[in-house]
């Protein structure tokens, strides 16, 4: 599918540049930044380079590309951790108001999750 972007959207004027972002790992058909409003340090949001509000929204070869990014973003960010070393994090996604969503343009949360006691990771 052609790259499809919505004008009006935040995240797609961010994939092109016309709003600042703390940029990660960019893909043909991804882009990754630092969440504006972290819920943990290092909280941040893989999105396709496609305007699709919704997953069911997005063509498969724009999926294809997040989870990868995902599990590469975990290893930047030493969450890559097996066992009960105190690290761990969660993927989220939210698809519609009454499921949490705010932005209308697909977003895969990455939020770490570390335990601050340890103070290994
Ligand atoms: P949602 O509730 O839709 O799943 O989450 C949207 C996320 O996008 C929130 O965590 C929010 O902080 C983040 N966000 C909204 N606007 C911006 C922005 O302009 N820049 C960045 N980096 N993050 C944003
Ligand atoms: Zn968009």
């Amino acid at each position: 599918s052609a790259v499809k972007h919505e004008a009006s959207c935040i995240f797609c004027k961010i994939i092109k540049g016309e709003i600042p972002s703390f940029k990660l790992v960019e893909t043909a058909h991804s882009y990754s930044f630092l969440d504006i409003q972290p819920t943990a340090k290092g909280h941040l949001l893989v999105i396709p380079k496609y305007h699709g509000a919704k997953l069911h929204n997005l063509p498969d070869e724009y999926l294809q590309d997040i989870l990868p990014v995902v599990k590469k973003l975990t290893v930047a960010l030493g969450l890559n951790v097996d066992g009960p070393e105190g690290a761990g994090y969660n993927v989220l996604q939210n698809n519609g108001r009454i499921a949490h969503q705010v932005v209308d343009h697909v977003h895969f949360h990455l939020i770490p999750k570390r335990d601050e006691a340890t103070g290994l990771i």
